[in-house]
């Protein structure tokens, strides 16, 4: 969490921001993409926040647009190939992971869906029921 609000640049100023504050990259636009190592998000010069320095005393700082990501420019990697094929295989991964997670969920709503644990303490249960119901209908007299 950070306590510094961001500040409202202009692009210019973003981008000279940009070009200030990252000394290890270069940046010719705000429409540049950088991949986050952090957060393993691409980004872009825009969407990079740039916090502090209201008071002209603090310094600039630049931060990734990701939330809880602490990045630094440092792990903003130009997106080679390499890297964007990376991301691409990332993506695919956690929308097959999250397809997953929803056809779980689907047959979990409508059957039963077990472990060999809790199957048995089904069972365990569905035994114990029928005993009671069968002791409960003995001892009380049926209905007239
Ligand atoms: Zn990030």
């Amino acid at each position: 969490m950070t306590l510094s609000t961001a500040t409202r640049l202009s692009n210019e100023e973003n981008l000279e921001a940009l070009r200030r504050l990252d000394q290890f990259r270069q940046w010719h636009s705000l429409e540049e993409k950088r991949y986050c190592l952090v957060c393993g998000k691409l980004i872009t010069g825009r969407q990079i926040q740039v916090a502090g320095g209201t008071r002209g005393t603090d310094p600039l700082r630049l931060s990734c647009p990701t939330d809880g990501c602490n990045s630094i420019p440092m792990d903003w990697v130009l997106p080679t190939d390499e890297i964007l094929a990376k991301v691409e295989k990332l993506a695919e991964e956690e929308r097959k992971a999250s397809a997953l997670k929803l056809a779980a969920a689907t047959i979990g709503k409508g059957k039963i869906v077990y472990t060999d644990k809790s199957h048995q303490h089904f069972v365990s249960r569905l035994c114990r029921l029928a005993f009671h119901l069968k002791r409960h209908s003995k001892a009380v007299p049926s209905n007239p």
